[in-house]
């Protein structure tokens, strides 16, 4: 599966509170660090069933998802290569808060790209080094760098900013 579609399944299953099975590697953790940084509040709303967009509270775990993943659907008839035509069925977003759900979901996938794009393998052993805003930070492992990231969130909203 595509890095980034595998990206946004997690962080959807992470904020709307279902069960995973434990993950115990380090680019997870630095994945699930990502969210809590730039979307802690979201997390925080979500679990308490409120919706962090227009404020709704639903009293159940499939209520709150439900709001947040609704999508309607349209059929199109595309011709992609300028030979046949095809019918395609394209899903979306159907409420403003879904939409926005959505979004935010692409965003935080797309900042985990970039910061896993921020950071290179070096020298003979396993060690990663994480250039930010003209700074070098070293590494051992993917879980320190979540650690990292944790406790300094300015550093993760400077590589979120890079184009
Ligand atoms: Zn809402």
């Amino acid at each position: 599966m595509n890095i980034l579609i595998a990206s946004e399944h997690v962080i959807d299953n992470y904020i709307l509170g279902k069960r995973m099975k434990p993950k115990a590697y380090g680019q997870y953790e630095l994945l699930l660090a990502v969210v809590d940084v730039l979307a802690g509040d979201v997390v925080r709303a979500v679990r308490k069933g409120r919706c962090p967009f227009c404020g709704r509270v639903f009293p159940t775990k499939r209520g709150i998802a439900r709001h947040l993943k609704v999508t309607s659907w349209k059929v199109m008839r595309i011709r992609p290569y300028g030979s046949d035509w095809f019918w395609v069925r394209e899903v979306y977003p159907k409420n403003p808060c879904a939409f926005k759900y959505a979004k935010l979901v692409e965003y935080l996938a797309s900042v985990y790209m970039k910061l896993r794009n921020s950071i290179r393998r070096w020298g003979r052993v396993a060690n990663l080094r994480l250039l930010a805003g003209g700074e070098e930070y070293d590494f051992r492992n993917f879980s320190e760098v979540a650690e990292f990231i944790r406790r300094n969130p300015s550093v993760l909203r400077v590589v979120a900013d890079v184009a």
